[in-house]
């Protein structure tokens, strides 16, 4: 018997726990909605980046790019953020809570206080983070932190198809930090006001967008499906034609089925020249592409974007993984995080069966060696029972047990996280052993 997931709580007080994710500023009593990755939470984030980096640029038709979060004040002019980057905004006039009018039932009872008839009238809210360059503040230094990773890549559209001799169709791939005075985040790590995107503008020309949104679709739905996510919670949402972004023509996001209800991954959008158009004239530079396969014909090209969520794949993939078996048994319950290899934090726990000279050099020996391949743990503390459920939590695959029979027959014991079944395995093994079982 094996239960999934029920509350976000029970996530967030693992994550804790085990060292994956703390409040932000604890110390101080936290800064709202902000989340700090610890040892665990670092490892899985980066799992998911670099599953996500080989996937998107170890590819012929896509080059990456890491551009600065703080970008020339225009480029937001022309991407239509400093005027249109805005959610309506409500406020309660009894508790004075705020809301995200779209989110909410406003002919209902205010979500917060209960009271009814209390809104006030909806008002637009800017949502990106202003800041100052320099050392004077006046208008002329104001500078925004970024709220999307996209117009990075757009303004060096030019420099990278001309450095790397790109032929359309081809691709920009970037991950990083985006900021987002989110007027309602919350639901942990789901929605923050600093989260990271890893986002890809495939360039192409003119009419084919609809071709490409089709594969792009089935590609990035895949690369979730692979690294471990259940296809039962997931669904696809496309985007009502009146809820189109200003720049885009098709969209359809990727859904995942979270315990406070279904929620957006990642985005699949066609953004049209929209964007590039638009950095043409506000920069006055030509950002034409000359196309010699087709009579060295001039034209802005379309993008077809996929922008996912870091911080929400991670979220996925933690509510995916969190499972509870033999709920209510005080004997056999356990709470296992089934991660699959690749995005599990730690690869493989080393535990010696006892504090003792010859049995710990041996297991020191193997956890050495274990490492030049695998994020390993090495655990001397507590009964083993305790050991195996403490990786069991963290959703370690493997733990390999020595003890004192391993100085005898040079063999260790290696036991499944998910079958809880053991092997002998002898030490010159160990290594094409764990090889073939992770598969990397
Ligand atoms: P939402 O509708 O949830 O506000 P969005 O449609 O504005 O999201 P996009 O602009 O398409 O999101 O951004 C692409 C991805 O970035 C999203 O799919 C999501 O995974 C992630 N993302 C966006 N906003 C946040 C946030 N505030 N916190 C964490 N991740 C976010």
């Amino acid at each position: 018997m094996e239960s999934n997931l029920k509350s976000m709580s029970d996530l967030v007080s693992l994550c804790k726990r085990r060292g994956f994710i703390f409040q932000s500023s604890e110390v101080y009593g936290g800064l709202g909605s902000c989340w700090d990755y610890g040892p665990l939470g670092v490892e899985l984030k980066n799992n998911v980046k670099n599953s996500w980096w080989k996937a998107m640029t170890y590819r012929e038709d896509i080059e990456g790019v890491d551009a600065s979060i703080l970008m020339h004040p225009k480029v937001w002019k022309a991407s239509g953020h400093i005027d249109g980057f805005t959610d309506p905004l409500i406020d309660c006039k009894i508790c004075k809570s705020r809301f995200r009018e779209d989110l909410i039932d406003t002919a209902a009872k205010c979500p917060n206080c209960g009271a009814s008839d209390c809104f006030t009238p909806s008002r637009e809210f800017n949502l990106m983070f202003k800041t100052q360059m320099g050392a004077v503040e006046d208008d002329s230094s104001e500078v925004f932190l970024r709220p999307e990773t996209a117009q990075g890549i757009f303004v060096n559209f030019l420099n990278i198809q001309s450095t790397m001799r790109k032929k359309l169709p081809f691709g920009i791939a970037q991950i990083g930090k985006s900021f987002r005075n989110e007027i309602t985040p919350g639901n942990f790590i789901f929605r923050t006001r600093e989260f990271e995107q890893m986002e890809m503008q495939y360039f192409i020309k003119p009419g084919v967008q609809l071709e490409f949104m089709d594969t792009w679709k089935q590609l990035r739905w895949s690369w979730h499906v692979s690294n471990g996510l259940r296809e039962s919670r997931m669904k696809w949402a496309p985007h009502p034609e009146d809820k189109l972004a200003h720049y885009a023509d098709v969209a359809v996001d990727i859904e995942y089925e979270f315990p406070m209800g279904w929620g957006e991954i990642e985005g699949i959008h066609s953004r049209t020249d929209f964007d590039l158009k638009q950095h043409e004239e506000y920069s006055g530079k030509n950002l034409h592409y000359v196309d010699q396969a087709d009579g060295n014909k001039k034209y802005i090209p379309y993008v077809v974007e996929t922008a996912a969520g870091c911080d929400r794949t991670v979220l996925a993939l933690l509510c995916d993984a969190y499972r509870v078996e033999n709920e209510g048994d005080k004997e056999k319950e356990r709470t296992v995080m089934k991660f699959s290899p690749q995005m599990a934090p730690i690869k493989v726990a080393v535990l010696p069966l006892m504090k003792k000279v010859g049995l710990e050099e041996v297991a020191k020996k193997i956890f050495q060696d274990v490492q030049i391949d695998y994020k390993a743990e090495y655990d001397v503390a507590g009964s083993i029972g305790k050991r195996y459920r403490r990786q069991d939590e963290i959703g370690t695959p493997f733990c390999v047990t020595i003890d004192y029979d391993s100085l005898e027959d040079q063999s260790v014991t290696v036991r499944n996280r998910d079958t809880m079944e053991q092997s002998r395995i002898a030490i010159n093994q160990l290594h094409n052993y764990l090889k073939d079982q992770l598969k990397f």
